[in-house]
Protein backbone atom coordinates (compact mmCIF):
# COMPACT_ATOMS: atom_id res chain seq x y z
CA UNK A 1 0.00 0.00 0.00
CA UNK A 2 1.87 3.07 -0.85
CA UNK A 3 -0.98 5.47 -0.80
CA UNK A 4 -3.95 5.61 1.85
CA UNK A 5 -6.34 7.89 1.67
CA UNK A 6 -8.51 8.97 5.22
CA UNK A 7 -11.82 9.95 4.96
CA UNK A 8 -12.48 12.23 8.16
CA UNK A 9 -10.13 14.00 10.11
CA UNK A 10 -12.38 13.36 13.46
CA UNK A 11 -10.81 11.49 16.53
CA UNK A 12 -10.46 8.14 14.95
CA UNK A 13 -9.45 9.91 11.36
CA UNK A 14 -6.45 11.77 12.58
CA UNK A 15 -5.09 8.31 14.57
CA UNK A 16 -5.52 6.41 11.27
CA UNK A 17 -3.72 8.98 9.46
CA UNK A 18 -0.65 8.88 12.32
CA UNK A 19 -0.14 4.85 12.32
CA UNK A 20 -0.33 4.85 8.19
CA UNK A 21 1.93 7.93 7.74
CA UNK A 22 4.36 6.46 10.43
CA UNK A 23 4.83 2.99 8.78
CA UNK A 24 6.10 5.35 5.52
CA UNK A 25 2.78 5.50 3.32
CA UNK A 26 1.20 8.19 1.48
CA UNK A 27 -1.56 9.60 3.71
CA UNK A 28 -3.90 11.73 2.02
CA UNK A 29 -6.32 12.97 4.66
CA UNK A 30 -9.93 14.08 3.53
CA UNK A 31 -12.22 16.40 5.55
CA UNK A 32 -16.12 18.56 4.94
CA UNK A 33 -13.78 20.77 7.54
CA UNK A 34 -11.04 22.67 6.63
CA UNK A 35 -10.42 23.24 10.36
CA UNK A 36 -10.43 19.24 11.51
CA UNK A 37 -8.10 18.97 8.99
CA UNK A 38 -5.65 21.41 10.40
CA UNK A 39 -6.69 20.82 13.90
CA UNK A 40 -5.76 16.71 13.27
CA UNK A 41 -2.36 17.48 11.73
CA UNK A 42 -1.61 19.18 14.86
CA UNK A 43 -3.14 16.27 16.61
CA UNK A 44 -0.77 14.01 15.07
CA UNK A 45 2.45 15.89 15.63
CA UNK A 46 1.75 16.57 19.22
CA UNK A 47 0.72 12.78 19.81
CA UNK A 48 4.04 11.97 18.11
CA UNK A 49 5.95 14.41 19.94
CA UNK A 50 4.57 12.64 23.13
CA UNK A 51 5.69 9.03 21.42
CA UNK A 52 9.79 10.48 21.06
CA UNK A 53 9.40 11.98 25.15
CA UNK A 54 8.77 7.60 25.43
CA UNK A 55 11.61 6.85 23.01
CA UNK A 56 9.24 4.73 21.16
CA UNK A 57 9.31 7.04 17.71
CA UNK A 58 12.48 9.13 16.64
CA UNK A 59 12.46 12.71 15.63
CA UNK A 60 13.65 11.14 12.04
CA UNK A 61 10.59 9.22 11.93
CA UNK A 62 7.94 11.77 12.87
CA UNK A 63 9.61 13.99 10.09
CA UNK A 64 8.74 11.77 7.51
CA UNK A 65 5.51 10.52 9.15
CA UNK A 66 4.44 14.39 8.95
CA UNK A 67 5.71 14.70 5.80
CA UNK A 68 4.00 11.57 4.48
CA UNK A 69 0.36 13.28 5.38
CA UNK A 70 -1.72 15.56 2.72
CA UNK A 71 -4.61 17.17 3.90
CA UNK A 72 -7.93 17.74 1.16
CA UNK A 73 -11.50 18.82 1.45
CA UNK A 74 -11.58 18.23 -2.02
CA UNK A 75 -12.26 13.92 -2.18
CA UNK A 76 -11.92 13.60 -5.97
CA UNK A 77 -8.20 15.06 -5.72
CA UNK A 78 -7.06 12.76 -2.64
CA UNK A 79 -8.47 8.93 -3.86
CA UNK A 80 -7.03 9.59 -7.33
CA UNK A 81 -4.08 7.02 -6.56
CA UNK A 82 -5.16 5.47 -3.89
CA UNK A 83 -4.62 1.80 -3.29
CA UNK A 84 -6.90 1.88 -0.06
CA UNK A 85 -9.42 4.10 1.27
CA UNK A 86 -10.38 4.11 4.77
CA UNK A 87 -13.40 6.00 5.71
CA UNK A 88 -13.79 7.16 9.11
CA UNK A 89 -16.59 9.69 8.64
CA UNK A 90 -19.28 10.10 11.26
CA UNK A 91 -21.50 7.16 12.49
CA UNK A 92 -24.10 7.54 9.89
CA UNK A 93 -25.59 5.03 7.30
CA UNK A 94 -27.22 7.95 4.90
CA UNK A 95 -23.56 9.83 4.92
CA UNK A 96 -21.81 6.65 4.68
CA UNK A 97 -23.65 5.48 1.76
CA UNK A 98 -23.09 8.81 -0.06
CA UNK A 99 -19.28 8.87 0.48
CA UNK A 100 -18.93 4.64 -0.66
CA UNK A 101 -20.94 5.99 -4.11
CA UNK A 102 -18.26 8.61 -4.78
CA UNK A 103 -15.43 6.52 -3.75
CA UNK A 104 -16.73 4.02 -6.09
CA UNK A 105 -16.98 6.55 -9.12
CA UNK A 106 -14.07 8.33 -7.95
CA UNK A 107 -11.26 5.54 -7.01
CA UNK A 108 -9.26 3.60 -9.64
CA UNK A 109 -10.49 -0.05 -9.71
CA UNK A 110 -7.18 -1.18 -8.08
CA UNK A 111 -8.36 0.55 -4.65
CA UNK A 112 -10.13 -1.67 -1.69
CA UNK A 113 -12.76 0.33 0.03
CA UNK A 114 -12.69 -0.24 4.12
CA UNK A 115 -14.86 1.81 6.76
CA UNK A 116 -14.26 2.55 10.05
CA UNK A 117 -17.61 1.96 11.13
CA UNK A 118 -18.37 0.87 14.67
CA UNK A 119 -21.40 -0.66 13.33
CA UNK A 120 -23.03 0.08 10.29
CA UNK A 121 -22.96 -3.14 7.85
CA UNK A 122 -20.09 -3.37 5.80
CA UNK A 123 -22.43 -5.42 3.40
CA UNK A 124 -25.09 -3.10 3.35
CA UNK A 125 -22.78 -0.15 2.36
CA UNK A 126 -20.83 -2.21 -0.26
CA UNK A 127 -24.35 -3.02 -2.07
CA UNK A 128 -24.04 0.41 -3.13
CA UNK A 129 -20.63 -0.15 -4.86
CA UNK A 130 -20.07 -1.57 -8.12
CA UNK A 131 -17.39 -3.27 -6.35
CA UNK A 132 -18.85 -5.29 -2.91
CA UNK A 133 -15.86 -7.68 -3.30
CA UNK A 134 -13.55 -5.36 -2.36
CA UNK A 135 -15.36 -3.41 0.56
CA UNK A 136 -14.40 -4.38 3.73
CA UNK A 137 -14.55 -3.29 7.52
CA UNK A 138 -11.15 -2.01 9.34
CA UNK A 139 -12.29 -1.01 12.65
CA UNK A 140 -9.71 0.62 14.30
CA UNK A 141 -10.02 1.14 18.47
CA UNK A 142 -9.35 4.29 19.71
CA UNK A 143 -6.66 5.92 20.73
CA UNK A 144 -5.37 4.20 17.23
CA UNK A 145 -1.60 4.82 17.68
CA UNK A 146 -2.05 2.79 21.04
CA UNK A 147 -4.83 0.47 20.73
CA UNK A 148 -3.13 -2.81 19.09
CA UNK A 149 -6.83 -4.92 17.88
CA UNK A 150 -7.96 -4.05 14.27
CA UNK A 151 -11.38 -6.27 13.94
CA UNK A 152 -11.48 -6.53 10.39
CA UNK A 153 -15.25 -7.09 9.16
CA UNK A 154 -16.15 -9.21 6.14
CA UNK A 155 -19.25 -8.25 4.46
CA UNK A 156 -20.75 -11.12 2.72
CA UNK A 157 -19.75 -10.41 -0.49
CA UNK A 158 -15.73 -9.75 0.33
CA UNK A 159 -13.45 -11.47 -1.58
CA UNK A 160 -11.24 -13.62 0.59
CA UNK A 161 -8.17 -11.97 -1.34
CA UNK A 162 -8.70 -8.71 -0.04
CA UNK A 163 -9.67 -9.85 3.32
CA UNK A 164 -6.14 -11.70 3.09
CA UNK A 165 -4.54 -8.16 2.17
CA UNK A 166 -6.41 -6.41 4.15
CA UNK A 167 -5.09 -8.67 7.48
CA UNK A 168 -1.37 -8.45 6.24
CA UNK A 169 -1.04 -5.09 6.11
CA UNK A 170 -3.15 -4.80 9.65
CA UNK A 171 -0.10 -6.76 11.18
CA UNK A 172 2.50 -4.61 9.32
CA UNK A 173 1.28 -1.95 10.81
CA UNK A 174 2.38 -3.63 14.13
CA UNK A 175 -1.46 -4.56 15.07
CA UNK A 176 -3.48 -7.29 15.46
CA UNK A 177 -6.28 -8.11 13.37
CA UNK A 178 -8.86 -10.32 13.87
CA UNK A 179 -11.79 -11.01 11.11
CA UNK A 180 -15.54 -11.68 11.93
CA UNK A 181 -18.66 -11.54 10.00
CA UNK A 182 -20.93 -8.41 9.32
CA UNK A 183 -23.46 -8.30 12.30
CA UNK A 184 -24.76 -5.64 13.93
CA UNK A 185 -22.15 -4.47 15.89
CA UNK A 186 -19.65 -6.76 14.99
CA UNK A 187 -18.07 -8.63 17.94
CA UNK A 188 -16.60 -5.33 19.71
CA UNK A 189 -19.39 -2.72 19.80
CA UNK A 190 -22.18 -5.97 20.25
CA UNK A 191 -20.87 -6.86 23.66
CA UNK A 192 -19.12 -3.17 24.82
CA UNK A 193 -22.28 -0.66 23.88
CA UNK A 194 -24.73 -2.46 25.78
CA UNK A 195 -22.68 -2.63 28.85
CA UNK A 196 -22.36 1.35 28.14
CA UNK A 197 -25.64 1.89 27.55
CA UNK A 198 -26.40 -0.01 31.07
CA UNK A 199 -24.57 2.00 33.41
CA UNK A 200 -26.15 5.32 31.51
CA UNK A 201 -29.12 3.13 32.39
CA UNK A 202 -28.50 2.60 36.39
CA UNK A 203 -27.36 6.31 36.29
CA UNK A 204 -30.82 7.44 35.05
CA UNK A 205 -32.30 5.44 37.18
CA UNK A 206 -30.55 6.88 40.27
CA UNK A 207 -29.35 3.73 41.39
CA UNK A 208 -25.22 4.92 41.75
CA UNK A 209 -23.56 8.19 40.49
CA UNK A 210 -21.29 9.00 37.78
CA UNK A 211 -18.03 7.84 39.86
CA UNK A 212 -19.45 4.81 42.17
CA UNK A 213 -20.52 3.03 38.62
CA UNK A 214 -16.73 3.55 37.15
CA UNK A 215 -15.21 3.03 40.21
CA UNK A 216 -17.18 -0.19 40.42
CA UNK A 217 -16.76 -1.01 36.77
CA UNK A 218 -12.48 -0.22 37.08
CA UNK A 219 -11.82 -1.49 40.70
CA UNK A 220 -14.21 -4.37 40.78
CA UNK A 221 -13.90 -5.57 36.93
CA UNK A 222 -10.12 -4.36 36.69
CA UNK A 223 -11.64 -1.98 33.53
CA UNK A 224 -8.64 0.05 32.93
CA UNK A 225 -11.70 2.98 32.53
CA UNK A 226 -15.20 3.56 33.38
CA UNK A 227 -17.82 2.84 31.11
CA UNK A 228 -18.89 6.70 31.37
CA UNK A 229 -15.50 7.66 30.63
CA UNK A 230 -15.35 5.44 28.08
CA UNK A 231 -18.49 6.77 26.28
CA UNK A 232 -17.19 10.32 26.78
CA UNK A 233 -13.85 9.11 24.87
CA UNK A 234 -15.88 7.63 22.20
CA UNK A 235 -18.11 10.40 22.18
CA UNK A 236 -22.12 10.11 23.03
CA UNK A 237 -23.38 10.23 19.46
CA UNK A 238 -21.24 7.69 18.60
CA UNK A 239 -22.07 5.27 21.46
CA UNK A 240 -26.15 6.66 20.57
CA UNK A 241 -25.59 5.57 16.86
CA UNK A 242 -24.30 1.75 17.68
CA UNK A 243 -26.83 1.54 19.82
CA UNK A 244 -29.67 2.44 17.28
CA UNK A 245 -27.85 0.06 14.78
CA UNK A 246 -27.94 -2.83 17.56
CA UNK A 247 -31.63 -1.64 18.25
CA UNK A 248 -32.60 -1.42 14.42
CA UNK A 249 -30.56 -4.64 13.21
CA UNK A 250 -31.51 -7.19 15.80
CA UNK A 251 -34.94 -5.81 16.71
CA UNK A 252 -34.73 -6.12 19.89
CA UNK A 253 -36.16 -4.02 22.84
CA UNK A 254 -33.13 -5.05 25.26
CA UNK A 255 -30.90 -2.68 22.73
CA UNK A 256 -33.25 0.61 23.12
CA UNK A 257 -30.59 3.33 24.02
CA UNK A 258 -30.92 5.51 27.30
CA UNK A 259 -33.18 8.08 27.52
CA UNK A 260 -30.35 9.69 28.84
CA UNK A 261 -28.09 8.99 26.13
CA UNK A 262 -30.54 10.39 23.84
CA UNK A 263 -31.52 13.44 25.85
CA UNK A 264 -27.25 14.46 25.88
CA UNK A 265 -26.54 13.48 22.14
CA UNK A 266 -29.39 16.24 21.19
CA UNK A 267 -28.23 18.77 23.56
CA UNK A 268 -24.97 18.23 22.40
CA UNK A 269 -23.25 17.26 25.08
CA UNK A 270 -21.21 14.72 23.58
CA UNK A 271 -18.59 13.81 26.08
CA UNK A 272 -14.90 14.67 25.32
CA UNK A 273 -14.73 16.26 21.70
CA UNK A 274 -17.58 19.00 23.31
CA UNK A 275 -16.41 19.93 26.28
CA UNK A 276 -18.93 18.26 28.70
CA UNK A 277 -20.08 15.02 28.95
CA UNK A 278 -20.89 12.74 32.06
CA UNK A 279 -16.75 14.35 33.28
CA UNK A 280 -15.96 18.01 32.00
CA UNK A 281 -12.94 18.46 29.96
CA UNK A 282 -10.41 21.30 30.22
CA UNK A 283 -7.73 21.76 27.46
CA UNK A 284 -4.18 20.63 28.85
CA UNK A 285 -6.04 19.13 32.43
CA UNK A 286 -6.08 15.04 32.96
CA UNK A 287 -8.14 15.74 36.29
CA UNK A 288 -11.34 13.60 35.91
CA UNK A 289 -14.29 16.44 37.06
CA UNK A 290 -17.47 14.95 36.50
CA UNK A 291 -20.33 17.03 35.56
CA UNK A 292 -21.85 19.43 37.78
CA UNK A 293 -25.47 17.78 36.08
CA UNK A 294 -24.62 14.87 38.21
CA UNK A 295 -22.69 16.20 40.91
CA UNK A 296 -25.81 14.94 43.52
CA UNK A 297 -24.05 13.36 46.68
CA UNK A 298 -27.13 11.15 47.37
CA UNK A 299 -24.47 8.32 46.73
CA UNK A 300 -21.81 9.59 48.99
CA UNK A 301 -21.17 8.33 52.18
P1 LIG B 1 -15.75 12.38 14.71
O1 LIG B 1 -17.08 13.02 14.90
O2 LIG B 1 -14.67 12.68 15.69
O3 LIG B 1 -15.17 12.74 13.25
C1 LIG B 1 -15.90 12.58 12.07
C2 LIG B 1 -15.28 13.48 11.03
O4 LIG B 1 -15.91 13.19 9.77
C3 LIG B 1 -15.51 14.98 11.29
O5 LIG B 1 -14.28 15.68 11.29
C4 LIG B 1 -16.41 15.42 10.13
O6 LIG B 1 -16.15 16.75 9.69
C5 LIG B 1 -16.00 14.41 9.06
N1 LIG B 1 -16.96 14.26 7.96
C6 LIG B 1 -18.32 14.29 8.01
N2 LIG B 1 -18.82 14.15 6.75
C7 LIG B 1 -17.77 14.01 5.92
C8 LIG B 1 -17.63 13.84 4.52
N3 LIG B 1 -18.69 13.79 3.72
N4 LIG B 1 -16.39 13.75 3.99
C9 LIG B 1 -15.31 13.83 4.78
N5 LIG B 1 -15.36 13.99 6.13
C10 LIG B 1 -16.58 14.08 6.69
O7 LIG B 1 -16.03 10.81 14.62
P2 LIG B 1 -15.05 9.61 15.02
O8 LIG B 1 -15.22 9.32 16.47
O9 LIG B 1 -13.70 9.86 14.46
O10 LIG B 1 -15.75 8.40 14.25
C11 LIG B 1 -15.50 8.17 12.87
C12 LIG B 1 -15.88 6.74 12.54
O11 LIG B 1 -15.07 5.85 13.32
C13 LIG B 1 -17.33 6.41 12.86
O12 LIG B 1 -17.82 5.52 11.90
C14 LIG B 1 -17.21 5.73 14.22
O13 LIG B 1 -18.28 4.85 14.47
C15 LIG B 1 -15.90 4.99 14.07
N6 LIG B 1 -15.22 4.65 15.32
C16 LIG B 1 -15.17 5.54 16.35
C17 LIG B 1 -14.47 5.20 17.51
C18 LIG B 1 -14.37 6.17 18.65
O14 LIG B 1 -13.92 5.75 19.75
N7 LIG B 1 -14.69 7.43 18.47
C19 LIG B 1 -13.82 3.95 17.61
C20 LIG B 1 -13.87 3.08 16.52
C21 LIG B 1 -14.57 3.44 15.39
Amino acid sequence: MKTVAVIGAGTMGNGITHVFAQMGCKVHMVDISREALDKAVAKIASNMDRQIAKNLLTEEVKQNAVNNIKTYTDMAEAVADADLVVEAASENIDLKIKIFQELDRLCPPKTILASNTSSISITRIGSYTKRPKQVIGMHFMNPVPVMRLVEIINGYATDAEVTQTVYDLTKALGKVPCVVNDYPGFISNRILMPLINEAILALQEGVAGVEEIDTIMKLGMAHPMGPLQLADFIGLDTCFSIMNVLHMGFGNQKYAPATLLCNMVQAGYLGAKSGEGFYKYTPGSKELVVSERFASKQWKM
